[in-house]
Parts: C-alpha cells; sequence; structure tokens
C-alpha cells in the first residue's frame, strides 16, 4: 500500500492550496515549489538545500512542545532554517514569506522513536522475502516510507535495525543532503541479537548457508561478539544501537516473554555505544529482559509488554523512557490474516497487543517516562499518528502525548538541543492541524501541513479570507 500518495493527493482535494515558498540559495525557487507541492512522490527526489527556509508563520495556536498550555495567535520567524523569533502576532515582521495558519494549532515536528523504515508488514507473509532484496531494493522502500513518515507530520526518526546492514545510513545521508525527502534520521545500522534471536532471519527449516552475510552482521554469541560488533556498528557510523534482548513477535521461534541476550552481553555493547556517545535502545518485552537491560544501561526499552513493578521502579531509578508501540495491535489484527502473515506472528500479536497496553497505564500512572514509538513497518509507514488516541486512551493527556512525541522523544535520543520544541535557534520543524488536538487527539492522524528547517514539505491549507 503506498500511503505517501494518498497522503499527497489530499492536498489537492476541495481546498486552495498556499504555496509554501521556500527558497533555498543556491536553487531556482521554481523548482523548489514543484519539490514541495508536486503530488507526484518521484519528485521529492529533486535536489535542495536542507535547513535552509526562511518562513513567516501565523499560528491560531502555539504548542511549542515544552509548555503545558498552548499560546493563541504566535507568530513564528524562521530565518536560516532556525526558528528566529516567537512572538505575538503582528509583533513580528519580515521580508520573507508568509504562511497564515491563523485557523491552525501549529506544534514541533513530531518525532517517531521507533520506526524500521526500510522495512513493511508485507514481508511478514515470509521473511525470507528479505534474502532477495539488493541494496537498491532496500533503498527503494527506504525512500518510499520515509516521504511517507514525513508527510505524517514526522521530522525526526529513530530507525531501529534493518536485517540488510546499514542501507539505513545511506538513506539518512541522502536526506542530510536534500537528495531525498524525510525525516531527520538516527540510524542503528543493524540488528544485535543471538543468533535465531528476534533480529537474525535463522529458523528451524531455515540454514544458516541460504542466508546472505549482509542480513547477519549483527548476529553475536557472546559478550565479546556483542562488544565487536556494536563496535562494527558505531565505526560504520550508527547514531544509536539496537540490541534484541528479548524473544520477538515478529521473528521465527521467538517468545516474547523470554530473555535471548544476557544481562552481560548487553552490557558489553552499552559499553561500546556509550564511550561513542551514543545510545542503546533495547527491545525487551519480558519482564526479566526489561530488568536486566535497565541495570546493564540501556537508554530506552523498546515494546516492555510485560514490564513488572520492579522494571517500573529501576526505569523511574534510572530515568530509562519506555517505547510501547500500543497503537498497532488493532491494525495487524484486523489485516494480518487478510495479508497472509505467519500465523506465529499472529497469534504472539493477539498474545500481547492487551497486556501491553495495560503495562502502558500501570507505568504511566507510576511516573515512568515514555515516549512515542510505534514501531512502524508492522502496520503501513505513514500511520503513524494513529498512536496518539491509544496514548490518551490509557492513559496520557493529550499535552502529555504531543509532548512525548516532541520535547520528551527529544531528550530521550539526546537530540534536545536541535529538535522538539518551538523554540528560539532550534532547528524550525513545524506541523500544523486545523482545529484544536487538545480537543480532539485524533487530528493528529492527519496533519496539514509539514515544515522541516524551514522548508515547506506538505501544506494543506483552506483559503479562510
Ligand atoms: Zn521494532
Amino acid at each position: 500500500m503506498n500511503v505517501s500518495h494518498l497522503v499527497l493527493k489530499k492536498l489537492f482535494v476541495g481546498s486552495l492550496v498556499i504555496p509554501l515558498i521556500t527558497c533555498g540559495p543556491a536553487q531556482a525557487p521554481e523548482q523548489v515549489q514543484s519539490t514541495v507541492l508536486s503530488p507526484s512522490p518521484q519528485l521529492t527526489t529533486a535536489p535542495y538545500q536542507p535547513d535552509s527556509g526562511n518562513l513567516l508563520v501565523h499560528c491560531g495556536a502555539l504548542i511549542d512542545g515544552r509548555s503545558d498550555t498552548a499560546q493563541s495567535k504566535v507568530s513564528v520567524l524562521i530565518i536560516d532554517g532556525h526558528f528566529s523569533k516567537i512572538a505575538a502576532a503582528k509583533d513580528v515582521a519580515a521580508d520573507v514569506p508568509v504562511l497564515d495558519l491563523s485557523e491552525y494549532t501549529c506544534m514541533p515536528g513530531l518525532i517517531e522513536m521507533h520506526t524500521h523504515i526500510l522495512e513493511s508488514f508485507e514481508e511478514l507473509v515470509d521473511l525470507t522475502m528479505y534474502f532477495d532484496y539488493s541494496f537498491d531494493d532496500n533503498m527503494a522502500a527506504g525512500r518510499k516510507y520515509a516521504l511517507a513518515t514525513i508527510n505524517a507530520g514526522f521530522t525526526s526518526a529513530r530507525n531501529l535495525g534493518n536485517y540488510y546492514a546499514f542501507v539505513d545510513r545511506e538513506l539518512r545521508d541522502k536526506i542530510d543532503r536534500g537528495e531525498l525527502t524525510g525525516p531527520r534520521l538516527q540510524t542503528a545500522g543493524f540488528y544485535l541479537t543471538i543468533p535465531g534471536g528476534g533480529g537474525d532471519l535463522l529458523a528451524p527449516d531455515i540454514s544458516e548457508e541460504s542466508i546472505p552475510d549482509h542480513l547477519r552482521v549483527g548476529v553475536s554469541r557472546s559478550p565479546e561478539e556483542f562488544r565487536a560488533n556494536a563496535l562494527k556498528a558505531v565505526e560504520g557510523g550508527a547514531d544509536v544501537l539496537k540490541v534484541i534482548a528479548s524473544g520477538a513477535v515478529l521473528a521465527y521461534g521467538g517468545v516474547p516473554g523470554e530473555p535471548e541476550m544476557s544481562r552481560e552481553e548487553i552490557q558489553a555493547v552499552v559499553e561500546v555505544a556509550h564511550a561513542a556517545g551514543l545510545k542503546v535502545a533495547a527491545h525487551a518485552h519480558g519482564a526479566q529482559s526489561i530488568r536486566d537491560s535497565i541495570l546493564a544501561g540501556a537508554d530506552t526499552i523498546e515494546h516492555a509488554t510485560y514490564i513488572d513493578d520492579e522494571g517500573i521502579r529501576l526505569a523511574i531509578q534510572h530515568d530509562v523512557a519506555l517505547v510501547m508501540d500500543i497503537g498497532a495491535g488493532d491494525w495487524m489484527i484486523e489485516n494480518g490474516r487478510e495479508q497472509g502473515w505467519v500465523e506465529e506472528f499472529l497469534r504472539k500479536t493477539i498474545e500481547t497487543t492487551q497486556v501491553q497496553r495495560e503495562s502502558f497505564k500501570r507505568a504511566h500512572d507510576a511516573g515512568v517516562p515514555i515516549v512515542f514509538g510505534t514501531d512502524a513497518a508492522i502496520y503501513p509507514h505513514g500511520m503513524n499518528g494513529i498512536q496518539f488516541a491509544y496514548m490518551v486512551e490509557w492513559g496520557m493527556t493529550p499535552m502529555e502525548a504531543i509532548q512525548a512525541a516532541t520535547s520528551r522523544a527529544a531528550f530521550y535520543m539526546g537530540w534536545e538541543n536541535r529538535v522538539g520544541a518551538v523554540k528560539t535557534g532550534m532547528l524550525a520543524d513545524l506541523v500544523a492541524v486545523k482545529g484544536n488536538p487538545l480537543e480532539d487527539i485524533t487530528l493528529l492522524e492527519n496533519v496539514d501541513v509539514v515544515v522541516k528547517g524551514g522548508l515547506g514539505f506538505k501544506a494543506h491549507v483552506e483559503n479562510n479570507r
């Protein structure tokens, strides 16, 4: 399913599109404008100068990502891709293009803490499909999903692993150079996992010899091997390391509640990552793996399905954030069988969906930091925003859910000085919706405007004068 195409088409339905003129210094405005507003996804490959936009945005309301209340009638001046001035409307004037969002609520660009931007639910029919994908096949997928992700309002994302090592690095760099359209990416490079673990494609009826080497770069058998492979990721340019500490839902033979890595193995990875200034994201469904990961020094716990009281206590004590993908289960259960997914994957999805939501509520009530991450790929990329409503249903206020996807997420990915807030000096990533997301959080399922580095990438703005 090509979600990005649907989203882009919507730009031109029943409303006037106000051009977001976003002049990079190095190119003709016509060229940039077609990049920004064209409904054709391939045009997004046109080169642009990242983080070079100048724009004056009049916001009907502003949720800045850090304050606990929204401000009404705020103008935001963006110069050279950064927020330059934020003040009461009409107090800001500048000789730059104006975007009138006076009937919209502006927010910082959203942050997806857990995506797999090269991968898709389509492979859940048969994971051996990955054996045949070339580097270029992966890049083509990544390009499509990166576009869908930014069109959904996610201007930053952590890509927590892919089977084909380091393709995500290439995608990240092309986006950073303005050769492709997509979110700012932190990339893991590959999965650090045991043989047959949640990040490996080995299974009882699949022989080791049949799996191409580039799909198993992070497969490790001891603390020493995990250390060496973690170093390989760091030296290869990873921004974050991903360990598969417990069994996985969407892997052959994995038992989500059971540990796969030992605490010593997780710790070996953490030592390498932290020495390089990188964070570690630990996939951990089971209570013991959650505790082991926190005690080994992991920075975020992914999934956290079976977290127990001790895990909750430890997460608070060590200031470890949970990334709980509570939004996808319903879609997966509704669509997985029809898609022809592996029966084992479906069974484990059904087993973990509700218990994870209950854990989310318990952890949130206890005060554990929880940030926004959806495990995009297990449902169509671009639908990321559906998780907001689940986070509110299971205990967060709408403002908490928005902060979980902006300033709080930025903090736990180490980008708190770059993104996640509409504050002077930060990168000018902004989204807007018509109406008040504090009253209707589902507005975030389809944002109307996306600005990244001051450049408009989506503008579905009605003429209200
Ligand atoms: Zn994942």
